[in-house]
């Protein structure tokens, strides 16, 4: 991480303690996708396995030319096509690899459920944890009711993570997503809890910073990467690890 990085940081960390009242904090919700789990890595790889399937299976010019890219592309044209009308992501994959098929000039909706099949097989499956999820969770489970608030699909107990979690509120089960302030009010309800007794972690300044605070919950943006903040929201706080977490809440250093 670049130096500056490093400085920006650190003041946005002592600010936090020095300028503000200690928090009250019983719940912390999590973004799933790039906070617990990396989504994008998963998400290729499930898509080579499925494009390869498909190429041995149809080996023509124009499937032999398709790539993980413009299957992805495929896939988000068409969820910005559906956006409010069809919520369940399964379905919306599936519909994915058959205008998959059509591109590729092989329209065929049994062989689009069979790739649908080798996609979530590889997709479930072969999802990993972040090193500092487990170690993360350790520290604040016995402190604090832990949730998981997505706009995906990946199940907890799909990836190591049964029984750490109080509530699960899945976009697609509510039917509103990040940053609508109402999902947080559901998680909020869920919980148990006020929204201002709610900290939200994610990886996303516009789905979880902007929303938590519009919704009124504290915000932790996790930015793993380093990236300078070009936008006007403020999160509450920001962090490069989960690790880091524990010691906002006050539970001792990292
Ligand atoms: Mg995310």
């Amino acid at each position: 991480m670049p130096e500056s990085c490093v400085g920006h940081l650190v003041k946005y960390y002592q600010s936090s303690f020095v300028t503000e009242k200690p928090l009250q904090i019983s719940v912390v919700s999590f973004d799933g996708d790039m906070t617990l789990w990396d989504f994008r890595k998963v998400m290729r790889h499930s898509l080579k396995h499925t494009l390869a399937a498909l190429q041995k299976q149809v080996p023509t010019q124009r499937v032999l030319e398709l790539t993980v890219d413009e299957m992805i592309v495929i896939r988000n044209q068409f969820a910005e096509e559906v956006k409010g009308k069809i919520w369940n992501l399964e379905e919306i994959r599936l519909r994915a690899f058959e205008r998959t098929l059509e591109y590729a000039g092989f329209p065929n909706k049994e062989l689009a459920a069979h790739l649908n099949a080798i996609y979530l097989k590889h997709r479930f499956e072969d999802i990993e944890l972040y090193s500092d999820v487990i170690p993360t969770f350790g520290v604040l489970a016995s402190r604090f009711k832990l949730g998981l608030l997505s706009n995906g699909n990946t199940y907890p107990e799909r990836c190591g993570l049964e029984g750490y979690f109080a509530f699960v509120v899945f976009s697609q089960d509510v039917q509103s997503e990040k940053p609508d302030r109402r999902i947080f009010e559901t998680t909020a309800q869920r919980a148990g809890c006020e929204l201002a007794q709610m900290l939200h972690v994610g990886d996303s300044l516009e789905n979880d910073v902007a929303g938590a605070r519009n919704a009124g919950a504290h915000s932790v943006w996790l930015n793993r990467e380093g990236i300078p903040n070009e936008t006007e929201t403020r999160p509450d706080y920001e962090v490069a690890s989960l690790t880091e977490i524990p010691a906002i809440l006050g539970l001792g250093g990292k």
